[in-house]
Order: C-alpha cells, then sequence, then structure tokens
C-alpha cells in the first residue's frame, strides 16, 4: 500500500512528499528539506528508499509555528482573541467566531469552524491546484510557484489566472 495509510476510520490516508507539504502550506521547499535533514521536523514515515512522507495533519503541527504568513493571536482583556492577517479571524468565549476575508465575513458556531478547519487544508489544495486546461507557465522562484499568463491559454486566454 505505497503513499497511503489507512486513519482512524479505515479510510486510505494520503502521504505527501515534504516539497508537495511545503507548496501546499506555502514555505519554502528547500527550507522545509533542510528542516527535515537536520531533524526539526520529523516526517510520520518514510519510504524503503529513506523518502520523507507526511500526513497533511502531521506536517501542519509541526510547520504551523513557523509559518509566518499564519498570523498571531492577540488576546484582549476584554476576553476577545483576534488573529489578524490576509484574514482575521475574532473569537470570544461563548460567541460566534468571526472570520474576515476581504469584505466578506462569515459567523461561525466553533463546531462549524471545527469542520471548516478539516476541509479547508483539502480546499486550499483544490484552489492552488492549476486548471488541467490551462496552459499559462508555471514559474518557480524561492519566492514561490507564480503563474505567467500566456495568450493561447483556453482557460485565461492570457489574463492573470
Ligand atoms: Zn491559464
Amino acid at each position: 500500500m505505497s503513499g497511503h495509510n489507512a486513519n482512524r476510520n479505515g479510510f486510505a490516508e494520503r502521504m505527501w512528499s515534504t516539497t508537495a507539504m511545503a507548496r501546499q502550506f506555502g514555505v519554502h521547499e528547500r527550507d522545509a528539506r533542510n528542516r527535515v535533514n537536520l531533524g526539526q521536523l520529523v516526517p510520520t514515515s518514510r519510504t524503503a528508499s529513506g523518502r520523507a512522507r507526511w500526513r497533511r495533519a502531521d506536517f501542519a503541527a509541526q510547520i504551523a509555528p513557523h509559518a509566518s504568513h499564519i498570523p498571531r493571536a492577540v488576546a484582549h482583556p476584554s476576553g476577545v482573541t483576534v488573529w489578524s492577517g490576509l484574514t482575521q479571524v475574532v473569537a470570544q468565549p461563548g460567541r460566534a467566531i468571526e472570520v474576515s476575508a476581504r469584505a466578506v465575513t462569515l459567523m461561525l458556531l466553533p463546531e462549524e469552524a471545527r469542520q471548516l478547519t478539516a476541509i479547508l487544508p483539502a480546499a486550499i489544495a483544490t484552489a492552488d491546484a492549476q486548471d488541467p486546461d490551462c496552459t499559462c507557465r508555471e514559474l518557480t522562484s524561492p519566492a514561490g510557484t507564480t503563474i505567467v499568463p500566456v495568450p493561447s491559454c483556453p482557460v485565461h486566454q492570457g489574463a492573470t489566472p
């Protein structure tokens, strides 16, 4: 069963390379691989040939404290805790959780937020994946991956994806 591990519910859970995890979580690939080599990040398992393999949750738990784009929580004396970054999350005991992205605000009950937390990593991976019909060029640099629009692309027709 290479590449997959059964989770608690018996479902096959996809295992990922360090490079794939770094891309999904927006951290530098080389940096992530270096951390694995130094033992600062411990993969879920290794293949017979010694390659690191990750369960998404294991990578997330270890990389989150290092990911600069994940905002730190600011707790106010009033009991309100605010995370401000590209998205803003406001939580307060006994209240719905407020999630804002750009101009849109969602009010979520803790149970709903818990469900979102489980769904979002897969949703992000899906949203970040290139459309199979897209012929735009993908440029990878130390700063990350950039999509360069190509006029002949049937999906984007030269517009920035
Ligand atoms: Zn395209």
